[in-house]
């Protein structure tokens, strides 16, 4: 790509930000153009649901400090909304400005909180999280006493629970499988989090739907398939869809997100998409994925920075995240969605193991719970594709580096 064209990134997040670095990284000497709806600098999101939430900390995590813009020669706008995309004439819609042209454009709008539709969803103290502003609102409500209702135990809905909890705040977890987690971890892992959550004070309802947020104008109790909840507020966590409104008026084709090569790259001539937005066709596992992850947007969105700015790439990193709830921090490395055995090193009930998820004597995702330095090593098992000795896989005392032989 020539010096003299133009970067355009909609989407001023994690996925964002590390974009406009991958393309300086890979010797981009143009235009960058990052543009995005909210008015912080681009900040992570994984605090809001844990210590800023408990008010441990006031400070964000920015992706870059604010120097980096300027010494990058990277043009920041935020708290513009992108209403448009002209993919003939290669520009982006901006209302109220001139449209900004691009030679290349990555959307990087992320996802939002999947709303939920039943009646009274639409009173007051009904709450989703995803931007500061949401967890700012939120750490003021969660205060000693105060009756708080989570729906759904997902990621989110089990870090703020845990983080109500923190606060003092009394809580309900209500969640239509019988333990949370369960569709990414499995009803015996999920368990393992189950019983954090009770032990910590949660009255956790599995196997539990909601109907309905009863009140007057203010949420005031839940009816749920178990009776009602006295609440005086609410937390939705039933997932997170991702944006795609601005591909679709750009007339790309959709699946789960927007399709992208290993590249990063749409089906549109110099669009491209990463992070939450992207489903990818991943060259490791042979088949789309779209990861909602942190470690996705940081490592996706600079391969996609590199790519625009003319680089070979193939992005085939591992799906990695992690949560910390309570005294309980994990990591996962992988990919499973389905699985025929679960093997365990170490010990379950003092929360310090290793889950390996496995399927035809193969580790698809390996989690490790209060233990550290190792997910390099569950990766490297991962991509050996080898089977492993499931003795040796259990017993913490084979080096689990000896098994990636
Ligand atoms: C509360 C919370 C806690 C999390 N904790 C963890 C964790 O512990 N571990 C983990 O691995 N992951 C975690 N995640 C997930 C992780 O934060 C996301 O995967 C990551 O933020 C995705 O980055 P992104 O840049 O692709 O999208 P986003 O962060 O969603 O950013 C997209 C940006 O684009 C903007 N935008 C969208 N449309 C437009 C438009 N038309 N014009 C201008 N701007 C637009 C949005 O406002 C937003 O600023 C958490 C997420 C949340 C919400």
């Amino acid at each position: 790509m020539s010096d003299a064209e133009r970067i355009v990134i909609v989407g001023a997040s994690l996925t964002g930000a590390r974009a406009a670095e991958g393309a300086r990284d890979a010797g981009f000497e143009g235009e960058i153009l990052l543009i995005g709806d909210e008015p912080e600098l681009p900040y992570e999101r994984p605090p809001l649901s844990k210590d800023y939430l408990q008010g441990k900390r006031d400070d964000l995590s920015w992706v870059h400090e604010e120097s980096f813009y300027a010494d990058n020669r990277v043009e920041l706008r935020t708290s513009t909304f992108v209403s448009g995309i002209d993919p003939s004439a290669r520009t982006v819609l901006i209302e109220g400005s001139d449209p900004e042209p691009y030679d290349r454009l990555l959307l990087a709008t992320g996802a939002e909180p999947r709303r939920i539709d039943i009646p009274g969803a639409d009173l007051d103290g009904v709450h989703y999280l995803r931007t500061v502003a949401d967890s700012a609102k939120l750490r003021d409500l969660f205060g000693e006493g105060a009756r708080v209702v989570v729906v759904g135990a997902g990621w989110i809905g089990s870090e703020v629970a845990a983080s109500a909890r923190e606060k003092g705040c009394e809580v309900t977890v209500v969640e239509p499988q019988e333990v949370p987690l369960e569709k990414v971890l499995g009803t015996e892992i999920g368990a393992v989090y189950r019983d954090v959550h009770l032990e910590h004070g949660v009255d956790f309802k599995g196997g539990t739907g909601v109907e309905a947020f009863l009140g007057d104008g203010k949420v005031e109790k839940v009816r749920t398939t178990a009776g009602e909840v006295e609440a005086d507020l609410v937390v939705v966590g039933i997932g997170v869809v991702p944006r795609t409104g601005l591909a679709e008026m750009a007339g790309l084709g959709l699946n789960n997100g927007v399709p992208v090569d290993a590249g990063l790259r749409t089906e549109a001539e110099g669009i491209y998409a990463a992070g939450d937005i992207a489903n990818q066709f991943h060259a490791f596992y042979g088949e789309r994925i779209r990861v909602e992850h942190w470690a996705n947007a940081r490592r996706q969105g600079f391969a996609a920075g590199r790519s625009m700015a003319g680089a070979e790439v193939v992005y085939d990193d591992l799906p990695y995240f992690y949560s910390d709830q309570y005294d309980v921090g994990m990591e996962y490395v992988g990919y499973a969605t389905d699985w025929d055995e679960v093997v365990i090193r170490g010990d379950k009930e003092a929360r310090e193991f290793i889950a390996f998820w496995l399927k035809d004597g193969r580790i698809q995702a390996g989690m490790n719970v209060n233990i550290w330095d190792v997910s390099d090593t569950i990766g490297e098992l991962i991509k050996s594709g080898e089977p492993v000795d499931l003795a040796a896989l259990a017993d913490p005392e084979t080096e689990l580096a000896t098994l990636a032989d």
